[in-house]
């Protein structure tokens, strides 16, 4: 199913006022999306499945018709235990926290917030308040400006959305396992955390700023914060364990869904990217979607890529961008968010036409 009505619960940043109207975040449904190379360890959690990744270290990846909405990693570095996002809504964070007193961890001390979107950030404040949060700069003021606009847009917005998706729910009468119905299943949870945790959410802004290298060694591991500035949004951080292989990319890394671009700046994003690839890396933890192996990073860079190409032809035919086919790609067509393709080319389209303008 094709978007079947502007989404219009995500105001966007000041870069991209003329995209706010279209986006709203990015979740999907981890049971249709590939096959986990780790196991679960726990099943128990509504939301998320709790994954092993290593001696310490574990994935919180978020189910399909879950509220979760995106993945949160936690390491324990044998003296320190860091949170890697913290989910859309404080009440999916609480779930967390009782995740967290299963595992036989050292305390935690930080909650490293990989960028601003509502879905990485709204758990903060379920944390005490020894608890540093952690994000970079940017990052700190694009929450601190835009969360009360959020919030207060979702109040008014997100009760009509809800209600859209109930009905689209409750009126169904297709297949159920069609990509139709499954669509309702994923972004139904997302419009009802919204409409009713705005009674709940109070901002916590971070209280600790990274703003390109961080190092978090312990006796157990080496931790590393790496800002290398903006990508997937104007301001990006990522976790990785160069003795584990493991990184934990954020939303620089969605597995098997569209990304949302119009936020972030593809160049940038590529040479995130590039960067990532140079790394030791056998795991990654996407901001959405399941766990992947190191092949993530090429299969973002080869979406990126094949949005410029496209950009390009568009951009040499001489005619009207809307004279265009967005239709998706075929080696595409089976991600999730696929409203989202479309944005997705115009905004490459008016990057590249901006940078030959320069
Ligand atoms: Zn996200």
């Amino acid at each position: 199913m094709k978007t079947p009505i502007k989404h219009k619960l995500y105001r966007g940043t000041q870069l991209y006022k003329s995209m706010r109207p279209v986006l709203i975040i990015f979740f999907l449904p981890i049971f249709l999306f590939g096959c986990q190379t780790e196991t679960a360890i726990k099943t128990k959690y509504d939301n998320f499945e709790l994954v092993e990744l290593g001696n310490g270290v574990y994935s919180c990846i978020h189910k399909f018709g879950g509220k979760a909405t995106c993945n949160v990693g936690i390491v324990d570095n044998g003296s320190e235990t860091f949170i890697f996002d913290s989910f859309l809504s404080p009440d999916v964070a609480l779930e967390l926290l009782n995740a967290l007193e299963s595992l036989d961890l050292s305390p935690v001390k930080y909650v490293v917030n990989s960028h601003f979107p509502n879905d990485h950030i709204r758990g903060n404040q379920v944390f005490s308040n020894e608890v540093k949060i952690i994000s970079t700069s940017r990052t700190r003021e694009l929450i601190e400006e835009e969360e009360p606009l959020q919030i207060a847009y979702e109040k008014e917005n997100a009760p009509a959305q809800l209600a859209y998706y109930d009905s689209l729910y409750n009126s169904f009468n297709g297949d159920r396992k069609s990509r139709e119905f499954q669509q309702i299943l994923l972004w139904r949870p997302y419009y009802e955390t919204l409409a009713n945790s705005y009674l709940e959410v109070e901002t916590r802004l971070p209280d600790m700023i990274v703003d390109s290298l961080y190092d978090l060694d312990g006796p157990d591991r080496r931790i590393q914060l790496i800002s290398r500035g903006p990508g997937h949004s104007e301001s990006d951080l990522i976790m990785y364990l160069p003795d584990d292989e493991i990184l934990f990319s954020g939303d620089l890394i969605f597995n098997n869904c569209h990304p949302y671009v119009p936020h972030g700046d593809i160049l940038k994003w590529s040479a995130w990217l590039d960067f990532m690839s140079s790394l030791d890396v056998s795991k990654v933890m996407p901001g959405h979607g399941p766990m992947g192996t190191r092949e993530l990073i090429d299969r973002m860079k080869s979406y990126l890529r094949d949005l410029q190409i496209s950009a390009d032809i568009i951009a040499k035919s001489n005619t009207p961008i809307e004279d265009h086919d967005f239709s998706i790609p075929e080696r595409y067509e089976d991600w999730w968010f696929d409203r989202f393709y479309e944005y997705n080319l115009r905004f490459a389209y008016e990057s590249l036409v901006s940078q030959e303008i320069e």
